[in-house]
């Protein structure tokens, strides 16, 4: 793979520009503005600093993965790339926008990839240059320490991009799961519902948060509660995640729990702003309720 470019430079967008970087490959990141994937690339150059202080790669390794890594303003430098992963928010609109104009400059063999978490293949490869080249690239949470990547092919996405992106997986150290366009996949149709149930069982008072993540922690030997996972992931994307299901299937099982909404509506939207399920403002978390 000779180039990389990464639209959407949040949590997700930025570990996967850290890990195309870390494999030698060059990427482009780009944002609603310059400053933002800007700022990703900092935050990239620190995660890796920490990486150096831990002894788990070489300052060398660091430095060569960060000069690797350009930030751009716009789609024209992506044209010579021979994939485009959007990361951007959990909404149809905004990436259906993306891919539209992102399309334009996409080369003649490239691959266009969605990392989206939920969000129905085939509907957005509609608005992309070529279905057959469009795919579902689903990482996981922090990028650079999850094993897995959810391929999923659309209805018209071609064998040879499937096996394009099971490559570039493997060339990445991941490991892949391959699932049908089914809203949330394979991992997030089991686990999301899980997620908005506890905070279901929050909100109907049954049990406090720490004694809800306790409870998952030490009777299902999970390594995190669900609610601490909710906040790690983002409490926009698990309700984005979870409207999609509702919408999808129209299974009132999917309804999300009204205090999730009520949390998002308040900007509460988990350890990206500070506060979620906990507060994030001291050394530790601390629960809410
Ligand atoms: P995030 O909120 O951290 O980042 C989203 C980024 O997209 C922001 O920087 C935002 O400015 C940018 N953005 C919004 N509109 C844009 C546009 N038009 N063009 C370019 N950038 C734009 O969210 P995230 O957690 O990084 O999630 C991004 C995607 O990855 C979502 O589709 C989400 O479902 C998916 N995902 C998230 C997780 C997770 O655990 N958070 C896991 C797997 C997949």
């Amino acid at each position: 793979m000779q180039k990389v470019a990464v639209i959407g430079a949040g949590q997700m967008g930025s570990g996967i520009t850290q890990v195309v970087a870390q494999a030698g490959i060059p990427v482009l990141l780009s944002d609603v503005d310059l400053a933002l994937a800007e700022k990703a690339k900092d935050r990239i150059a620190k995660a890796l600093a920490r990486l150096v202080e831990k002894e788990k790669i070489t300052a060398a390794a660091a430095d060569a993965a960060v000069a690797l890594i350009t930030p751009v303003a716009d789609y024209a430098p992506m044209a010579d790339a021979e994939l485009i992963i959007e990361a951007a928010t959990e909404r149809e609109e905004i990436k259906r926008r993306i891919f539209e104009s992102a399309g334009k400059v996409l080369a003649a063999n490239a691959i266009m990839a969605s990392n989206t978490s939920s969000i129905p293949i085939t509907r957005m490869a509609a608005a992309s240059p070529d279905p057959a080249r469009f795919v579902g690239l689903h990482f996981f949470n922090p990028v650079p320490v999850m094993q897995l990547i959810e391929v999923i092919p659309g209805l018209a996405t071609s064998a040879d991009t499937v096996t394009r992106m099971r490559a570039f997986a493997e060339m990445l150290g991941k490991q892949v799961v391959q699932s049908e366009d089914e809203a949330g996949f394979v991992v997030n149709r089991i686990l999301v519902p899980m997620l908005n149930e506890a905070a279901f069982v929050l909100g109907a008072g049954t049990a406090s948060v720490a004694d809800i993540d306790k409870g998952c922690r030490l009777g299902l030997n999970h390594p995190m509660g669900p609610l601490q996972l909710a906040d790690f992931i983002g409490l926009d994307t698990c309700l984005e995640i979870c409207r999609v299901l509702f919408h999808s299937t129209g299974d009132p099982k999917y309804r999300p729990a009204p205090l999730l909404v009520k949390y998002v509506e308040a900007g509460w939207l988990g350890r990206k702003t500070g506060r979620g399920f906990y507060d994030y403002a001291g050394a530790e978390p601390v629960p809410t309720r």
